[in-house]
């Protein structure tokens, strides 16, 4: 369906009396990632509890649990329209009800000065816990990245290629907003914790609290106690999640490695068995790293992503 008009994100915003950086922080562009938006959702209670603290932010905070309504309510990575929003923006404002959202967050993302945007592996896929960025050919953006990054005090932080298109975070690149994308599990990972209800403590809560102090929103003083293990890899097609080790056929599937194990090139890393045939077909590693990402569902449709190993490229 096309509709004409811009689209206003459900958005809540926060200080702006005092100076200081502008930051955004979303969920919600794929529709079925839980554990985000219960994690912005938190910290909308939160600071709907603590209006003296919301109030006395230096910058502004914008927090958007659900950029895609169409897809959270589908309960679907994608919108009504059958659009992926990470591979829509900068969107269109008379477009799609995918195109209108995204180029709705692609208006936010523009007049912001930081970007936070949290994700999952969704309902199939399972990712280490870990904060991204791409590899922003500006030297000094790229270290605000980076910081972001480890502000975040996940255990991982993975910068990839800048190459890619219709992200939230091409949009960033292009505007010049230093940004991070957040990954936190998925599949029935994801669905245990979410189902159980996340507190103050959660890691993404946690992050996004540290992000703020990094950034001096919040007066306290930024959490350091993870040391995150970093790779970067500047290969074209790097941080292309979907296209990685894929499948061979339609079939059952198995893992046959654990999400952040170290493997080597040639392993054994997944068996797909197509129904009606005895014989497993096999997925081996293309090369040595950490698994980053792991397909956690017992079906997968041929050329689905198996796995997404996180290697340094180049090798130094
Ligand atoms: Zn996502």
């Amino acid at each position: 369906m096309i509709m004409s008009g811009s689209l206003s994100l459900p958005a809540f915003r926060y200080g702006g009396k005092n100076e200081g950086p502008r930051l955004l922080i979303t969920a919600g562009v794929h529709g079925d990632e839980y554990l985000p938006m219960l994690a912005v959702h938190h910290l909308v209670q939160h600071f709907a509890g603590n209006p003296d603290e919301a109030d006395s932010i230096r910058g502004s905070l914008t927090l958007i649990p659900v950029v895609n309504e169409s897809a959270f309510i589908e309960g679907n990575r994608c919108g009504s329209d059958g659009k992926d929003l990470a591979r829509t923006c900068p969107g269109n404002p008379d477009g799609t009800t995918t195109e209108r959202a995204a180029a709705a967050l692609s208006a936010e993302i523009e007049k912001a000065d930081y970007y936070v945007d949290l994700h999952t592996g969704g309902t199939e896929l399972s990712v280490l816990p870990m904060s991204g960025y791409v590899l922003h050919s500006d030297e000094a953006i790229l270290e605000k990245q980076r910081n972001l990054a480890r502000a975040f005090q996940l255990p991982f932080c993975w910068g990839t290629s800048g190459e890619l298109e219709g992200r939230s975070l091409s949009v960033a690149r292009d505007a010049g907003v230093p940004a991070i994308y957040v990954e936190y599990l998925g599949s029935h990972r994801e669905v245990a914790e979410a189902t159980a209800g996340i507190d103050g403590g959660h890691p993404l809560v946690h992050g996004c609290l540290n992000v703020m102090r990094h950034l001096g929103l919040l007066s306290e003083k930024e959490c350091t106690s993870v040391a995150p293990e970093s790779v970067e890899d500047s290969r074209p097609d790097s941080g292309h999640m979907q296209v990685c080790h894929p499948a061979p056929a339609t079939g059952f599937f198995n893992s046959c490695v654990a999400l952040g194990q170290q493997v080597e090139e040639g392993d054994l890393i997944a068996q797909i068995t197509p129904p009606g045939s005895a014989n497993p077909l096999e997925v081996r590693a293309n090369r040595s790293g950490k698994v980053l990402v792991l397909r956690d569902y017992p079906r997968i449709n041929q050329n689905d992503a198996t796995a997404v190993i996180a290697e340094p490229y180049p090798n130094t």
